[in-house]
């Protein structure tokens, strides 16, 4: 199954990406991890995207096409993706659309999480990240056992820099501007299916599940 999972920041994508990669094996895509993993190691891309990440910015269309390109290019992917932050404008998709072309791929389905923005910036304001290996918590809905350590490996749990209060807000803002159009992009090419992005992950979870029996794109 070829997925793209739509949806404002903290919306809750990541979290269900996680879960159907577990489940299904299927590989999960997410540019704003390998910006953030490109930015750790100071790589080229991570110097030139580092700017924008950390003000909540979009990195220049050539920098991402080009990351998810390779990523499609590649064996392990063949038989199925879900693209998780990508794409965030009409411009990456039309990219998007060419490069599927060249590996002879197309899209399945688009899941659209419609999330209201208080949801959004109490998600992202509460998240916390751990520096290791990356494992979410958050400090209402997903405390870990031990204040500030990764339940999962003992390392030391931080706030992302663009989770600040500031840089959510612009993020909403950028979203709203440039990715938002995306919902019609793919409605017209009647690729999109919605979820409630508000609710619990389980909740979210079931849902998906029945949008993907309902097109017959998946069997458990
Ligand atoms: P995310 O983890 O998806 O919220 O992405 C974190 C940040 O990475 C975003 O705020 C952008 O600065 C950058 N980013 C991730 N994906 C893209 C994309 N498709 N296009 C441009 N910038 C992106």
């Amino acid at each position: 199954m070829k997925l793209i999972l739509l949806g404002p920041p903290g919306a809750g994508k990541g979290t269900q990406a996680n879960i159907l990669s577990q489940r299904f094996g299927i590989a999960h895509i997410s540019t704003g991890g390998i910006l953030r993993e490109a930015i750790s190691a100071c790589t080229p891309t991570g110097v030139k995207a580092k700017g924008y990440v950390k003000r909540g910015e979009l990195v220049p269309d050539e920098v991402v096409t080009q990351i998810v390109a390779e990523k499609l290019g590649d064996e392990r992917v063949k038989n199925g993706f879900m693209l998780d932050g990508f794409p965030r404008n009409v411009n990456q998709a039309k990219n998007l659309d060419s490069s599927l072309k060249k590996f002879g791929q197309k899209i399945d389905l688009v899941v659209y999480f419609q999330t209201s923005p208080n949801v959004s910036i109490q998600r992202l304001s509460g998240r916390r990240v751990c520096k290791r290996c990356g494992a979410n918590f958050h400090l209402k809905n997903m405390p870990p056992k031990k204040e500030g350590i990764c339940d999962k490996c003992g390392g030391e749990l931080i706030q992302r820099e663009d989770d600040r209060e500031q840089t959510i807000k612009n993020r909403l803002k950028v979203y709203e501007e440039q990715t938002s159009g995306l919902i019609e992009y793919y409605t017209k090419k009647g690729l999109l299916q919605t979820v409630s992005g508000d609710l619990e992950a389980e909740q979210v979870y079931k849902e998906l599940l029945k949008k993907f029996d309902d097109n017959n794109k998946i069997e458990e």
